[in-house]
């Protein structure tokens, strides 16, 4: 559940975590530590690197950002050719320190480091079974979930354990293990959630996106298949389809928010999808009767790329309406309703030069409580605007994900009461349009998209998540 810390800090959905893994390449902590920095956007909270010297596994982690745990002293501690690491978002498990990833498993059987995206929905059920047969967790993630059902399994390869391990899970998944002297890279079977290898010299580098690719100069990058483990060892890579039940059910707010606009996810890349929603809407705008707006300005900075593909199909000049600083501290977390709007302002600025006397189409990538639309809105009329149209480039958000984002109820989400003349009303724009759900694959050029958070259509069994949903809506 998003508390209030979190949305002042984030003012939007925010996912989990991203996974960077190596195998095979000198100095892979250091690899990590720059794969991890381009992986950041998905995780602040937390982060840890784990390698192997072919002989022995170390990890360190800790809370914070990848610079608030990792020097170059600390780098040069973790020494060795294989690596895993993660950056976390706490949202299932919350931000103890023994929910920090890497999960290492110590046992006489052998050691392993898990990275783990996304959110296992039937974590408890597993984890009530494990506890009542013996086992014992020390923290409450469900990547330690993940460890037990490999620790467990008696006989067996490590790669069968593996195997076995991944048909118990249900959700979404995309995690990196790594042994002494091997590492697997795992994709649930809905591939909810990314996951791509590239070679890098004689060896290979798994990451959540794409992007993380080109600080470590990767080639020949390739998505993991949904239901696909890849095993790397010294024989080279080799791919393991662990089940044929699969669908590609790709989280659609990868695309359309949380991904850096240079990743490309299952070939699309992320900033040319967003700028297809931006021309969709001024499309359907055109069609609907013409666009009554003097200026195009994105939210910055996951909504840019759909505001310059709203100016190109309107022929509206795009304008730098808005300025993100980047510098406000995370340490400005105020609890108080006038320090958390004072916060606002420090995050966004109006550029009064620019929104004065213009009628703006103010384009943003979703809407989850409306309370901070609402608050840019004020601020561009504060700042003179004298009128704020908003398009947003993705359909109303009408259910909560129990995939890895941390919207766990419908509570949280204002398009789940009210329906679009009354968002608008509540953020006090002038007009508001969302994209429907066609519209939106249309623009993306693919149908492959989880879309349960915009349909309540859940590609997955959702065990007790799905009884609470249920009592959810029969209070509504
Ligand atoms: S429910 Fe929404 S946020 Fe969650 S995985 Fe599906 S598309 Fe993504």
């Amino acid at each position: 559940m998003l508390d209030e810390k979190q949305y002042f800090l984030n003012g939007k959905i925010n996912e989990e975590c991203g996974v960077f893994g190596v195998f095979n390449v000198k100095d892979a902590a250091a690899l990590t530590y720059f794969g991890l920095h381009a992986l950041q956007h998905r995780g602040q909270e937390a982060s840890g690197i784990a390698t192997s010297n072919k002989k022995e596994i170390k990890c360190i982690k800790g809370k914070g950002l990848l610079t608030d745990t990792f020097n170059s002293q600390t780098l040069k501690q973790l020494k060795g050719v294989h690596a895993v690491g993660h950056v976390r978002y706490s949202t299932a498990g919350g931000n103890e320190i023994e929910n920090v990833q890497p999960i290492m498993v110590r046992s006489h059987k052998g050691h392993f480091a898990i990275s783990h995206n996304g959110n296992i929905v039937n974590a408890k059920e597993l984890k009530e079974e494990m506890e009542n047969n013996g086992s014992i967790f020390q923290g409450t993630s469900d990547t330690e979930v993940i460890g037990h059902l490999i620790q467990r399994e008696r006989e067996g390869t490590f790669e069968e354990k593996i195997i076995k391990a991944v048909q118990h899970l249900e959700g979404a998944f995309a995690f990196c293990v790594m042994r002494e002297n091997c590492m697997y890279a795992v994709r649930d079977k809905n591939g909810l959630r990314p996951m791509s290898v590239a070679k890098v010299d004689d060896g290979w580098v798994v990451s959540s996106e794409s992007c993380a690719f080109d600080i470590v100069n990767g080639k020949d990058e390739f998505d993991i298949e949904p239901g696909q483990i890849i095993k790397f060892d010294y024989d080279g890579i080799k791919k393991i389809q662990y089940t044929d039940k699969t669908q590609k059910k790709m989280c659609a707010m990868e695309y359309i928010y949380f991904s850096r606009p240079d990743s490309s996810i299952e070939g699309i890349n992320v900033h040319t999808a967003r700028r297809l929603s931006g021309r969709m809407l001024a499309k359907i705008d055109k069609e609907q009767g013409g666009i009554e707006a003097d200026i195009v300005v994105g939210v910055p900075d996951s909504s840019l790329s759909a505001a310059i593909g709203y100016a190109e199909e309107s022929g509206l000049p795009y304008e730098l309406g808005l300025i993100k600083n980047r510098y406000v501290g995370r340490t400005f977390i105020q609890p108080t309703q006038k320090q958390r709007e004072r916060g606002v302002r420090m995050k966004l600025s109006a550029v009064r030069d620019i929104v004065k006397g213009k009628r703006i189409m103010l384009i943003d990538d979703s809407i989850v409580r409306g309370t901070t639309s609402r608050r840019i809105i004020q601020l561009l009329k504060e700042a003179g605007a004298s009128e704020v149209h908003v398009r947003i480039g993705s359909p109303a958000i009408t259910h909560p994900c129990f995939y890895g984002v941390d919207t766990s109820s419908r509570k949280e989400l204002i398009s789940a009461k009210m329906d679009a003349n009354e968002v608008c009303e509540f953020i006090q724009a002038d007009s508001l349009k969302f994209l429907e759900i066609p519209e939106m694959m249309e623009a993306f050029e693919t149908e492959d998209l989880c879309v349960a958070c915009f349909n309540g259509k859940y590609p997955t069994d959702l065990y007790d998540l799905g009884e609470q949903l249920e009592e959810e809506l029969a209070n509504e």
